[in-house]
């Protein structure tokens, strides 16, 4: 449930509330709202008790949250969460883009395609240090050697840091050169990585498990907002279908669906959403048509010698067709890039 504050409620009358929904044994979350303070309640059902808190001074009313997921929810919060990221934003009027290589494979490849996703115009580099992958022989990434190219392209660029982070152990270590969190579609239901990401203080882009449903995805969210971070970037990167003849299938109707149920910024990986490069671009700019917050790119400076995911990797060249394309499609639908 929820205690929708009047618009006139003091600080004192907030803080006293907050006090009497932990008194119920509840978590209480502040939402601040352009116009009212709204406090969610969350927690064990049985302890609710809507009389006691509808009564409280500078109280408007209290209200139950029908979704499951519910500091998610745009019951609890009508207007968009903005996340501010490098050189721009994700969740406002202006799209935003994350680009860079799969995998940091050396300090001079990172560099260079940093320079060439800003010139670009995208907000922030992507990049693993840390790769799941399915073959453990495969390559595991440059792990704290590849954080730290990627906080010294952040120095040159100005682009914010957006890594994986594969287990809840390594939080504290990717977190000192990160800007997000990266939460992995391997391991979007590992529940203790998700509490871990939420106590941090680093924003998450939190990527859809390929075998997981829109609620499972709002839930997971749920998982790190309830722990107090309140800075959660949603991904739809495909799912599996019998499809073979893209890798994953990317649900373009999951944005809008997100976008209704969730404040939340949504964006889309149309790299690992197709598997192809010459794919990507026709798929971002559906992304973006559908209202997509934002898009996740895989960009190499040669495709063709990436150590993974060179098929569906876009050169610096075609990255930079790719962000002039989606921006006249951005600007069709009444945004910018
Ligand atoms: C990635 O972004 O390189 C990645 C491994 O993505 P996903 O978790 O969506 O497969
Ligand atoms: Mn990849």
């Amino acid at each position: 449930m929820i205690v929708v504050m009047q618009a006139d409620a003091t600080g004192e009358q907030v803080e006293h509330m907050m006090q009497r929904v932990r008194n119920l044994g509840l978590t209480p979350h502040l939402i601040q709202g352009t116009e009212r303070v709204v406090i969610a309640c969350v927690g064990d059902e049985r302890f609710k008790a809507p009389e006691r808190l509808a009564v409280g001074a500078g109280v408007d009313k209290v209200i139950p949250i029908l979704a499951r997921f519910k500091i998610a929810s745009r019951e609890v919060k009508a207007e968009p969460t903005v996340i501010p990221l490098g050189l721009g934003s994700l969740g406002g009027e202006r799209v935003g883009i994350i680009a860079g290589p799969c995998t940091v494979e050396g300090r001079e490849m990172l560099l260079e395609t940093a320079h060439a996703v800003k010139e670009a115009g995208a907000i922030a580099l992507r990049g693993g240090a840390f790769k799941p992958r399915t073959d453990p022989y495969a390559f595991q990434g440059l792990a704290e050697e590849g954080l730290a190219y990627l906080a010294e392209a952040r120095e040159a660029t100005g682009l914010a840091i957006v890594t994986e982070v594969v287990s809840p152990e390594q939080v504290p270590l990717v977190a000192k050169y990160a800007d997000v969190l990266q939460v992995g579609a391997r391991n979007m239901q590992n529940f203790q990585l998700l509490a871990e990401v939420g106590k941090s203080d680093k924003a998450v882009l939190l990527k859809r498990g390929f075998s997981a449903d829109f609620e499972e995805l709002l839930l997971a969210a749920e998982y790190v907002l309830s722990q107090g971070n309140s800075r959660v970037i949603l991904c739809e990167r495909g799912i599996r279908t019998f499809e073979k003849y893209v890798r994953f299938t990317l649900a373009i109707s999951m944005v809008p669906a997100l976008k209704r149920a969730t404040h939340l910024p949504v964006i889309c990986d149309p790299s690992h959403g197709t598997g192809r490069a010459d794919l990507v671009e026709p798929v971002a700019r559906a992304a973006i048509a559908a209202g997509a917050d934002g898009l996740i790119v895989e960009v190499h400076p040669d495709p063709e010698r990436a150590m993974i995911d060179g098929a569906q990797s876009v050169t610096t060249e075609a990255f930079t067709r790719m962000v002039r394309s989606c921006r006249k499609v951005a600007e069709a639908i009444g945004r910018s890039l």
